[in-house]
């Protein structure tokens, strides 16, 4: 048999997919990640649109349609407080497509990329497809990762470290002081830092703020995505934001392996990013409500649970056994040692799902938890 590259193997599949595959069909799924909302009308209607005309049946330019650009150009100026041009930005399969770049176009054999534990699983397996060296960073007590602890692992072998705010498992909120000392860390260690900025509209408390507002140098990457602040996670459309430089040379790996993002869902991010924004609104108070239900719930069960201040999930520290008798009454929640070994005696809880089913699963929790005290 043809054996498998040493990269390939360096990987396995996920460990959220496991547990889903472990779930009955009439299970209450705490496991997803993305928003229980619809795409908003007018971002479904421009593809529709587009796919009329005819005018997305042809490859678009490798960086993504002009227009497109221009909207997430717009985009970055009202939100971010930063300039860009059109060579700056590539219009790209998702946020994972854009990690997959940033990865590809920085990481030498060899080389560590730092990142969060518990951190988004992609961070770890992409670097070792690059052909990098993982090196997980814990995390302080409330969950957010602090930039002092990045700088004592940089080495001569840093290529880069990721930043993740609100971040996946956490809900973790980074402060605007906390993005200013990361730019600081990529600027004087001259290290690149890849900002994964993907739930930046789902806030409840604090601001977002993105390190590339505060840095000096271009080592900087900003990876962004329609697919959680749209609810467009099946249209796959996403964006990397960088210097010239840099956006030719994840140009090159785009070009390649994807040639263009899908035209019609280029379409569809358009109109979201330019059309109204109430979607965005009314998701992030109906999650804020749920935020406050899940937590009053687990505190008052005895567990202890960092505030999340963003995203749409949870991190409760649980007792030994917890997690298997949750699952065993039908509730899918992902253990916290599938986002890295420091996640281990947390669970993470999504609550991107209705409130009947959240209350019904946070009282099978509370049945679970007098089981194992
Ligand atoms: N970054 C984080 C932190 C995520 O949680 C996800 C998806 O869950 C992604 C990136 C990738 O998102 P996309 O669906 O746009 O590829």
């Amino acid at each position: 048999m043809v054996d498998f590259s040493t990269r390939v193997e360096a990987v396995s599949i996920s460990g959220i997919r496991e547990v889903f595959e472990a779930a009955g069909a009439d299970s209450i799924n705490l496991g997803l990640g993305q928003p229980d909302f619809p795409t908003p009308e007018h971002a479904r209607q421009a593809a529709i649109e587009a796919i009329e005309a005819g005018k997305s049946d042809a490859y678009t330019s490798n960086y993504g349609t002009e227009s497109l650009r221009e909207a997430i150009i717009d985009k970055h100026a009202r939100d971010n407080d930063f300039e860009l041009s059109p060579t700056n930005i590539i219009a790209t399969a998702g946020g994972s497509e854009a990690l997959h770049l940033a990865m590809e176009a920085h990481v030498d054999e060899g080389e560590e990329v730092i990142h969060p534990d518990p951190g988004f699983v992609s961070y770890d397996a992409l670097t070792r497809l690059a052909g990098g060296k993982p090196v997980p960073v814990p995390l302080r007590d409330d969950l957010t990762m602090d930039p002092a602890t990045v700088a004592e692992h940089v080495t001569e072998d840093t290529a880069a470290f990721v930043v993740n705010s609100p971040a996946n498992p956490t809900g973790a909120v980074q402060s605007p002081e906390d993005m200013r000392e990361f730019a600081r860390v990529a600027d004087e260690h001259d290290v690149l830092l890849i900002s994964d900025e993907v739930y930046e509209h789902i806030i409840f408390e604090g601001e977002h703020r993105s390190p590339r507002h505060y840095a000096e140098s271009d080592n900087v990457v900003v990876v962004n995505a329609a697919s959680k602040a749209y609810s467009m996670t099946g249209w796959r459309l996403g964006w990397v934001v960088a210097s010239e430089a840099r956006i030719e040379r994840m140009l090159r790996v785009h070009q390649y392996a994807q040639a263009c993002a899908s035209a019609p869902a280029q379409y569809a991010a358009e109109a979201a990013l330019s059309g109204p924004q109430d979607s965005i609104d009314q998701m992030v108070a109906a999650f804020e409500e749920r935020r406050d239900v899940v937590l009053d719930e687990l505190t008052d069960m005895g567990l202890r649970v960092p505030t999340p201040e963003g995203a749409f999930y949870v991190m409760p520290e649980v007792p030994e056994g917890w997690i298997e008798e949750v699952l065993d009454r039908g509730v899918v929640v992902v253990p916290g040692e599938a986002f890295g070994s420091a996640g281990a005696g947390y669970v993470r809880l999504s609550y991107a799902t209705g409130m009947d089913e959240l209350r019904e699963a946070l009282d099978i929790m509370r049945e679970a938890t007098r089981a194992v005290n």
